[in-house]
């Protein structure tokens, strides 16, 4: 049987099903495409620093393939052209892929799936638990967050799969391409995160065992930077290098080994939400993507060209997001409490679509992922899944809890000049 294993994420050997059921074959082809956002809010193309994450990560996975006999495939084509390409120039037989995640996906693959008449095995890749195990049909998953978290937290979470030993040999006569698109920029030193496999499990195993720093993570984990304070995992769960089941395995071996405690458990609780957005993502389907949102709340928003830029540029008036904002496009990272008050204040202060923020942060997170970003965004603008209607935070009270020596708006850049709050008149004429 001769195998294609088309990865959209799930860069890695450990616990990796899909790797696994594709190495039941008698010839393998792996390959992925190089992600091309189709431009949406007034936006295009993926950020410096998650675009060097990636490719990063690519890089590794494509060493690690090697040493196991195989390659990875990378085009920049989409999946729509190459993958009936390959299919066809290859004589393949099954093709096994992740499930789709969201809408787009789900499109893309019902539309490969129409171009090739050949087997496909779906196969889901990197949740804690697998859909068998929940304890509802999905259709009637929870709305909201607590009664998710209650049905499923005391479900046995399945061990991490081993790496495979060998892998089937590479089709012949495939012109592989094997590099990402170039790029230059490398880590922030603030936060020097190398995409990747094995920085990925070095991250686990420092932050955990060695540091020891998950012990005072429900102290810290608010904090706006400061590499102990949060695990920092979500760009290698979300590009696929870590696996969500090797974290939980991890933390479950050192509450046996070391210590037990709210902040471990803490940890657990956090990957809970990115389980509830992920599988809300696919049941919510294309109201992820709505202004109105899951909850289907038509709300007053405008799109105003002007505050959108300022808010992505970082020249509000307010410092404490301008500093957040260039730490986002310049580093590809921000901590959640930092994420939540850049939202929050575009949304509720700036009085801007949430999905205009929405686009900026996919764009620039290097741990960009489509369930948690949009989950995320429209349960600060009151659209999603919060019971409570949404989050307007006070940026002048967060200022003064999370940076109250103005360190991080110093570091960051976050004091601008004041901007004239009118540029053009009624007539929409430049004021001069
Ligand atoms: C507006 C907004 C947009 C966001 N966009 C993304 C995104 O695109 N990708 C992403 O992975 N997370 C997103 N988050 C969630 C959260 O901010 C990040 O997961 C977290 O900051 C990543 O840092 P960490 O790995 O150090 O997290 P930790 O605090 O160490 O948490 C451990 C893990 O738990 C999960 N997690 C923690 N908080 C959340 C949460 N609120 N929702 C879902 N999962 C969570 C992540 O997988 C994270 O790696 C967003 C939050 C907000 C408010």
């Amino acid at each position: 049987m001769r195998t294609l294993l088309w990865l959209q994420n799930d860069f890695r050997l450990h616990d990796n099903p899909a790797l696994l059921e594709a190495a039941k074959s008698d010839h393998l082809l792996i390959m992925t495409c190089w992600p091309n956002p189709k431009p949406w809010c007034n936006l295009k193309g993926i950020g410096a620093q998650r675009h060097r994450f990636l490719a990063e990560t690519l890089a590794v996975f494509q060493k690690n393939l090697v040493e196991l006999g195989q390659g990875l495939h990378i085009t920049g084509q989409s999946a729509a052209t190459a993958v009936p390409e390959l299919v066809a120039e290859h004589k393949i037989d099954r093709i096994v892929t992740t499930a789709p995640r969201a809408y787009d996906e789900r499109i893309l693959l019902e539309h490969v799936q129409k171009a090739v008449e050949i087997d496909f095995n779906l196969i889901r890749n990197n949740t804690l638990l697998d859909e068998e195990q929940l304890p509802f049909e999905l259709e009637d998953i929870p709305k909201h967050f607590t009664p998710f978290r209650k049905k499923v937290e005391s479900i046995e979470i399945e061990a991490p799969l081993a790496k495979p030993l060998r892998l089937p040999p590479m089709i012949k006569g495939v012109r592989y391409k094997r590099e990402a698109p170039e790029y230059r920029a490398r880590p922030h030193p603030t936060l020097p995160l190398r995409g990747g496999e094995q920085e990925a499990l070095r991250r686990v195993k420092n932050w955990i065992f060695d540091r020891r720093a998950i012990v005072t993570y429900k102290e810290t984990r608010n904090a706006l930077d400061g590499l102990d304070n949060f695990s920092a995992f979500a760009p290698w769960l979300a590009t696929g290098a870590l696996s969500a089941r090797f974290v939980a395995s991890e933390v479950a071996r050192f509450e046996r080994e070391i210590t037990a405690n709210e902040s471990t458990y803490w940890v657990i609780f956090e990957l809970l939400w990115r389980e509830f957005f992920h599988w809300r993502a696919i049941v919510d389907d294309n109201l992820l993507f709505l202004p109105y949102g899951v909850a289907r709340k038509k709300q007053l928003r405008t799109f105003d060209p002007r505050q959108f830029t300022r808010w992505c540029q970082g020249e509000t008036d307010f410092p404490l997001v301008n500093a957040l904002m260039h730490q986002l496009v310049k580093s590809g990272f921000m901590s959640n409490r930092g994420r939540q008050i850049a939202a929050s204040c575009l949304i509720h202060d700036l009085g801007v679509d949430w999905r205009y923020g929405a686009a900026f942060f996919e764009k620039h997170l290097m741990d960009y992922d489509v369930g948690s970003n949009y989950g995320n965004w429209q349960y600060v603008a009151g659209v999603g899944s919060d019971p409570r209607g949404g989050r307007h935070f006070n940026i002048e009270k967060q200022t003064e809890q999370y940076d109250p020596d103005g360190r991080f708006i110093k570091q960051w850049d976050g004091y601008r000049p004041k901007q004239p709050e009118y540029v053009t008149d009624a007539s929409d004429w430049p004021i001069a």
